[in-house]
């Protein structure tokens, strides 16, 4: 087991600020995970990661297991060295990707059975399998390989969940033999009281970090911060919560106003690569006619490469020319806007404004759409 940390440094009502320390370097909370599917941040480097204010990443163990595969990349040194990026690395258990984008799934109390998109070939991902490659590729934050049912789902069927989940952390504690530390991940859907069984189950095998699973899956989007919430009072003031998947910005604000803490969405970086610009005046299509002859830089407010030495003319013909250039400042710039808020949201709490911080921003152009 490596070593980890984190200390509250300040509160304003249920938000919290705080620092988390694990074997590559710390990372400060409210924080962001740009979400680094197959070892990458598709498009722009690691040093332009940092530019943009990352200190923590995402990979996604499945991607990787297929492709190169975690022995290679063990060989090689480990998934820092591999990708060339210092700090922390948060890796998710390969499951719900197992589920949702392998073909022929089985699953049962052993764990996913599925075929690799890549060439078909079976593979079981157990919990033991998903421990075996996040420790190979060297995670600081491992999670724990956990069944999240689609919303809606018939109570039956979250309660199994809980359990399966429960059991399968209890198998990872027990497999797990690597440099990072593992964090619990809390089911239960919409029924409150499975999520209240299910944390305390967590709790009692103990970790020191727990994330909220099982939200943005279907259940309708003004549930998320909800659930979210009445979730994270349930785990410990000490520990970092992590809700995974989510989401808009408008969701991340209404969450850290709820006392979570670590967040990760493709959202900033798929969005990017559709043309969806995130910006102080709300999103911008940079695909519409509207920006053709327009000289001014795509957010005002932004500080980013795309924003200062660009004009909205020239993103959206980068775009509509299909550049890669085109891309790569998108992503940029999505991802600084988003690791911008976070600190933001960090400095408000510090100051202890972050209700006003909160009132403000969701009343913003920010959270709708351009006109
Ligand atoms: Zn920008």
């Amino acid at each position: 087991m490596g070593t980890f940390g984190f200390k509250v440094e300040a509160v304003d009502g249920p938000a919290r600020a705080g620092v988390a320390r694990s074997g590559h370097g710390d990372f400060l909370t409210p924080a962001f995970m740009p979400v680094g599917t197959a070892g990458t941040v598709k498009g722009i480097t690691t040093a332009e990661l940092r530019v943009a204010g990352a200190d923590i990443v995402l990979s996604n163990t499945y991607h990787l297991f297929l492709r190169p595969g975690h022995r290679v990349i063990g060989e090689l040194g480990g998934l820092h060295r591999f990708m060339n990026w210092s700090g922390p690395i948060l890796t998710d258990s390969g499951g719900f990707q197992a589920f949702s984008m392998a073909d022929r799934v089985k699953m049962d109390d052993r764990g996913f059975e599925f075929s690799s998109i890549l060439d078909g070939s079976r593979h079981l991902l157990s919990p033991e399998l998903s421990m075996e490659i996040q420790a190979a590729l060297g995670s600081d934050i491992v999670m724990v390989l956990d069944e999240c049912p689609a919303l809606p789902a018939p109570r039956k069927r979250l309660e199994e969940a809980v359990a399966r989940t429960t059991a399968w952390a209890r198998r990872c504690v027990e497999s797990y033999d690597g440099p990072g530390v593992l964090f619990g991940i809390v089911q239960g859907g919409t029924c409150m009281d499975l999520r209240e069984r299910s944390a305390a189950e967590l709790q009692e095998i103990g970790f020191p970090g727990y994330a909220v699973g099982g939200v943005a899956v279907g259940e309708p989007e003004d549930q998320i911060a909800g659930i979210a919430g009445r979730t994270a009072a349930l785990l410990p003031e000490d520990k970092p919560r992590y809700l995974m998947g989510v989401g808009r910005p408008q969701d991340l604000v209404e969450a850290v106003a709820r006392g979570l803490d670590m967040f990760d969405c493709v959202m900033p970086t798929r969005n990017a690569r559709n043309g969806t610009l995130f910006t102080s005046r709300g999103k911008v299509n940079i695909k519409r006619a509207g920006h053709q002859r327009d000289p001014s830089p795509l957010d005002p407010e932004c500080d980013c490469e795309a924003c200062t030495k660009y004009s909205r003319a020239y993103l959206r013909h980068l775009f509509m020319s299909n550049e890669i250039l085109g891309h790569r400042l998108h992503t940029i710039h999505n991802l600084t806007f988003y690791l911008r808020l976070m600190r933001r949201m960090r400095a408000a709490i510090f100051e202890g404004r972050f209700e006003a911080f909160r009132r403000e921003f969701m009343s913003s152009p920010a959270v709708g759409v351009e006109p």
